[in-house]
């Protein structure tokens, strides 16, 4: 039994555009900052270079790793970082000539990073290598990390572990966690709220999913009130706003749709600004959990409170299920890992919160990944706007959908989510490196810049 995937590391508040390519590459800079500290050579520290693997290095800078890097390096975490000082950290690195490691200032210039598209690490495509030399050029410390997606980091070596319970109800694949739900006469959310207050607490894991659903909250809000041009060559335009005012003048619910549709554009354009978003569970798919579960809350009538405990539990059992069985990464598994998870997980908490059973609630996560199957990565310029901003107002549209389909049956279906899941993994390791994260194919090679 691998180690139990909490809801809370499936939902980490931090910043746009990527999980993969931000969150994750901060992580990785900090933890290689925090070992130079811990391994007494930060003082003798003359130059630090860093080298961008595949995924990394291909749509890196279009996905803000750079500034990720020099920002993670000075010591700043995605908790708890400011999004503009980020968003800027690597133009103040290149204005000066010098960046810091910790407290610790030394020369920087562009040859302090590579970029190696074309070379891919067997471990995982988005590698990261940091390199420390002296002033003589010799190597006081170098080390590779992986970003694997929705902000997780790995390494070569290991990592810091923190020693974890292990949760009372352990649970590999689908049918072992409805099979714990029938013996212990429990709901999914039940199941889910026992094992995360065995590892946090009751008060601790109230205190931090209230916070993930108010973070996701006012990424809404934000959102759908900013507006002008995203960051990027592309100058894609913000729409959210426009959305918001249009549908203003309509009766809210006939416009319920196109409400749920604006709360993810909403999400997604604040993602791409690379302000405050949950990772949920990547950045690029960030708008699809927090716009179904916004839409249930206004439309469905569903609590705040159901939202924050049972809606975020549940999508993060299921989201559980990908991380381990399949992947939640695009490098990895093409945009079904990212969206098609994401939409899965949404469809499987909305179920939930609107009462479902729990084998109507592995139906509606089944027809929602079912659907996204084969679903390509292909980021136009490798910025996280086309089609990622789209497609999650269409995901979270299938989301609900997929919940709508379920509730009209009791539960009984052919394809388990146990088997989507197993397809999607094994489609994505049939599909061209071109269609996870590279834009080297779809409409990245499409779309006509300009
Ligand atoms: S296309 Fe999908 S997987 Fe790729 S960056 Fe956009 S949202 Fe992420």
């Amino acid at each position: 039994m691998r180690d139990y995937i909490s809801a809370l590391d499936l939902f980490t508040i931090g910043i746009g555009p990527s999980s993969s390519h931000t969150v994750g590459p901060m992580r990785a800079a900090l933890l290689f900052a925090k070992a130079l500290e811990a391994e007494g050579k930060l003082e003798p520290t003359h130059r630090v270079s860093v080298s961008l693997f595949g995924s990394l290095g291909a749509t890196g800078p279009g996905h803000g790793t750079t500034n990720a890097i020099v920002a993670g390096l000075a010591g700043q975490t995605p908790e708890d970082c400011q999004p503009d000082k980020v968003l800027a950290a690597w133009g103040k690195a290149v204005a000066s000539s010098s960046w810091q490691i910790l407290n610790r200032t030394i020369f920087f210039d562009e040859g302090s990073f590579s970029f190696q598209p074309l070379i891919r690490l067997t471990k995982h495509s988005n590698a990261m290598k940091f390199k420390a030399e002296d002033s003589t050029g010799e190597v006081l410390l170098e080390q590779t990390y992986y970003s694997v997606g929705g902000g997780f980091v790995e390494a070569d070596h290991p990592l810091a572990k923190v020693e974890r319970i292990r949760p009372p109800f352990e649970f590999s694949n689908a049918v072992e966690l409805l099979e714990i739900c029938e013996r212990e006469e429990m709901s999914i959310a039940e199941v889910a709220w026992q094992n995360e207050i065995a590892i946090h607490g009751e008060k601790e894991l109230l205190r931090r999913l209230n916070a993930i659903w108010d973070a996701m909250q006012n990424c809404i809000e934000q959102g759908l009130v900013e507006k002008g041009v995203l960051p990027g060559y592309l100058a894609v335009t913000r729409r959210a706003a426009d959305m918001a005012e249009r549908l203003g003048k309509f009766d809210t619910a006939e416009v319920s749709n196109e409400w749920l549709q604006a709360y993810a554009i909403a999400v997604n354009e604040q993602n791409a600004a690379g302000m405050r978003v949950v990772t949920a569970p990547t950045n690029g798919a960030a708008g699809i959990i927090p716009a179904v579960g916004y839409y249930a809350m206004k439309f469905k009538g569903v609590a705040s409170e159901k939202i924050a405990r049972d809606y975020l539990l549940v999508a993060g059992a299921i989201g559980s299920l990908y991380k381990r069985n399949a992947s939640i990464s695009g490098a990895e598994a093409g945009c079904q890992g990212e969206v098609g998870s994401a939409c899965s997980m949404a469809a499987a908490g909305l179920a939930a919160v609107l009462g479902a059973t729990n084998q109507q609630i592995e139906n509606a996560a089944e027809i929602a990944m079912e659907h996204n199957l084969g679903l390509t990565c292909d980021p136009v310029g490798g910025f996280v706007q086309m089609p990622c901003i789209e497609r999650n107002a269409i995901a979270a549209g299938t989301a609900v959908s997929a919940v709508r389909l379920a509730l009209l049956g009791d539960g009984s279906h052919k394809i388990s989510l146990d088997t989507v899941i197993e397809t999607m993994r094994q489609t994505g390791i049939d599909m061209s490196s071109k269609y996870k994260e590279t834009s080297l194919g779809g409409l990245a090679v499409n779309v006509v810049e300009c």
